[in-house]
């Protein structure tokens, strides 16, 4: 079967990014411990947040984005949909470039050379065309509709819940690669 995957917070996880651009850009104290969506909360309490906040989204996305790490258990997931004979495709809403990163970094680039370094284009048996950027939520819809996968996996309830969503894919929230492992693929 045809299984398709979200990237931002499915595949690639930022906390530890997060965490550390947001102490070296001296957004949050060196000893500032929590996930992306503590610093989230930490840097829009107080006033010029929001701006701090895309500022640091910016760089995390973009030329940072060699700290993000893959999500605990995905690329396990991975190895063993493929073993069991499963295609894999990965569809994201991604736009080319962050309004808030001065170095204009491609961020579909950016995250393509993430998904090399991370194995994805050799042992974990993907092509590029495999990979598909969307601008926006409703060309990532049109985007799975079009392949109709048998099952879809994202980190975003609103996506899977969205009614644009294909009735014939099965919507599987990601919380735990290896709860969605057992789910999926057996
Ligand atoms: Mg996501």
């Amino acid at each position: 079967m045809l299984i398709g995957l979200d990237l931002d917070n499915t595949l690639i996880g930022y906390d530890q990014a997060f965490l550390a651009v947001a102490a070296e850009m001296g957004l949050v104290a060196t000893d500032f411990t929590g996930t992306k969506a503590d610093i989230r909360a930490a840097l829009r309490a107080r006033p010029g947040g929001e701006t701090d906040w895309q500022r640091l989204q910016g760089q995390v996305y973009g030329p940072r984005i060699d700290l993000a790490e893959a999500m605990p258990g995905s690329c396990d997931f991975i190895v063993r949909a493929r073993a069991l004979g499963h295609d894999l495709v990965i569809v994201s809403h991604k736009t080319r470039t962050g309004h808030f990163d001065p170095t204009g970094t491609d961020l579909r680039q950016a995250a393509l050379g993430w998904l090399e370094r991370q194995g994805y284009f050799s042992r974990l048996g993907f092509a590029r065309d495999d990979i598909h950027f969307e601008d926006d939520r409703a060309a990532k819809l049109a985007r799975i509709r079009a392949l109709a996968p048998a099952i879809f996996i994202d980190d975003l309830a609103e996506l899977l819940d969205d009614p644009d969503f294909p009735a014939a894919t099965r919507a599987i929230l990601l919380d735990d690669w290896a709860k969605v492992s057992a789910r999926v693929l057996t």
